[in-house]
């Protein structure tokens, strides 16, 4: 018997959990990115790569599914979200892997309140460019596979260009999906949920509590390291709400996100962000804040001490982390001691009085240290930072502490005043940027192959301002 490529075996959990929908193809729906590698990945035929995006010509063995799920946004509790302008096509299974596909931009669901269930291009570029960057970085996230123009209008602040994107993950299943459940009172079906994931992410099969637990601390511990990475490259989120948070502890529903220009840890990358919850130096606390939130909804399988326990595990992780990618981004072993813990405080304080771009130095450092300390105004501040750090650096480090610098510090990170460039051309119908910008942001470490636009920092007057929600 031949293995059918497609399955669904989150729609086969029933009715509780979604609604089956049909997508409603874009007019002129119009493939203008695949990403190649992932193609190969997914040992997909690209023409099923540009059907599935397109929203056209589906395959007979798809079973488009609208996932139900709740979430604290802000903070606030909102017992009723769900997939309300995409759906998850089904799980396209490689060997043994299972790849969740997921359209985003496929039309109304029974989800959408009072949305248009559409995606527009300008947010999909930035979620298509980034998410491949982050994957490049190696940064746990989710990916996509392709990216689809369409003729068709989509109102938000202004009038833009409606659009379709193929997202890739193992996993579409949020903090938020346990949070629906248990505020809904369906014990049955929470623990049906956490049957599913059980198996299915960590092929436990075992008594409902039992299962809680090893989740709990898989999203704990996944999480911590997740959050470590973004904090290690620059990267902001934006909107750390429960429902944008995966189980798997993957990067996940990109919004107002930024990667930072500057090294300033009080970035706020979202404009309805007033009070600054998510802004960069906050993620880590969040990320604990929003396991509670997952932690509270076992509470009645779990005796507290239990969660309690397992949430302390997540500040060592995340912290260890963090030392340990820190460290391997100066070139010095990761082994705890005052000292460095001293030389890295500096740097990141040196780095934000100066407004440094926080990327261009650790490029820099990592190819000709003078010129890192070359982009600091404070010059005693800086040469005295030089001196401490060389006396760090072990005095044998060698050429594979260089080379493995430059393996860790990406010489571009996707910036925004350049994801602005390939939206503005790609709205006039030039897609040619959008491929360039691609395939640079891929091979982030090779200097020999990027092209220097993409590698420039912004001027002054473009670095990253909050960015709109509406996408
Ligand atoms: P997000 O801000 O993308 O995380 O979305 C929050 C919630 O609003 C989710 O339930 C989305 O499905 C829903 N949503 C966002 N944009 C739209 C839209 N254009 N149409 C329908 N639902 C939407
Ligand atoms: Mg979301
Ligand atoms: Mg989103």
């Amino acid at each position: 018997m031949i293995t059918p490529k497609f399955d669904n075996s989150f729609a086969r959990l029933g009715a509780d959990f979604g609604t089956r929908v049909s997508p409603a193809p874009l007019q002129g729906a119009q493939l203008i990115h695949c990403n190649q590698s992932l193609l190969a990945t997914l040992q997909m035929d690209a023409e099923l790569a540009r059907q599935l995006v397109e929203g056209q010509d589906l395959p007979d063995d798809i079973e488009p599914f609208a996932m139900v799920y709740a979430g604290h946004q802000f903070g606030g509790f909102s017992p009723q979200l769900g997939d309300g302008r995409g759906l998850l096509l089904g799980e396209w299974r490689v060997g043994d892997h299972r790849y969740d596909l997921h359209l985003k931009g496929a039309g109304k669901t029974p989800y959408s309140r009072f949305g248009d269930g559409r995606a527009v291009l300008r947010s999909s570029i930035r979620e298509y460019l980034a998410s491949a960057a982050l994957n490049a970085l190696g940064v746990p996230s989710s990916s996509a596979l392709a990216i689809a123009a369409s003729d068709e209008p989509v109102q938000r602040e202004q009038l833009e260009t409606g659009a379709g994107l193929l997202r890739v993950s193992q996993c579409h299943i949020r903090f938020g999906h346990f949070e629906y459940f248990f505020y809904q009172r369906m014990e049955p079906q929470l623990a049906q949920l956490i049957d599913y994931c059980a198996r299915r992410y960590l092929a436990l099969d075992a008594d409902t509590a039992q299962q809680a637990q090893a989740l709990l601390e898989m999203a704990t511990q996944n999480t911590a390291r997740m959050i470590a990475h973004w904090q290690a490259i620059g990267f902001a989120h934006g909107v750390m709400n429960t429902d944008n948070m995966s189980l798997i502890g993957e990067t996940f529903d990109f919004g107002p996100f930024a990667f930072l220009d500057r090294f300033d840890p009080g970035h706020i990358c979202n404009h309805s962000d007033d009070q600054g919850r998510y802004r960069f130096d906050r993620q880590p606390n969040i990320g604990l804040w929003n396991l509670n939130a997952l932690a509270h909804t076992f509470s009645a399988l779990l005796p507290m001490d239990t969660l309690r326990r397992i949430l302390a595990g997540y500040e060592q992780e995340l912290s260890q982390h963090y030392h340990q990618l820190m460290m391997a981004k100066l070139g010095l072993t990761s082994d705890p001691s005052e000292q460095k813990h001293a030389l890295l405080t500096d740097l990141l304080s040196l780095l934000e009085q100066d407004q440094v771009d926080y990327t261009t130095f650790f490029a820099r450092l990592s190819q000709d240290p003078q010129s890192a300390r070359d982009l600091c105004i404070d010059r005693p501040r800086a040469d005295q930072w030089m001196a401490d750090y060389q006396r760090l650096c072990d005095a044998n480090a060698d050429d594979t502490t260089i080379a493995a610098m430059r393996q860790i510090n990406p010489l571009l990170v996707l910036r925004n005043h350049h994801a602005q460039t390939v939206i503005e051309a790609a709205e006039a119908g030039d897609y040619s940027l959008l491929a360039d910008l691609m395939q640079a942001l891929q091979q982030p470490y090779a200097p020999a192959r990027l092209k220097e636009p993409w590698v420039q920092p912004p001027p002054a007057h473009l670095r990253a301002k909050p960015i709109s929600c509406s996408s």
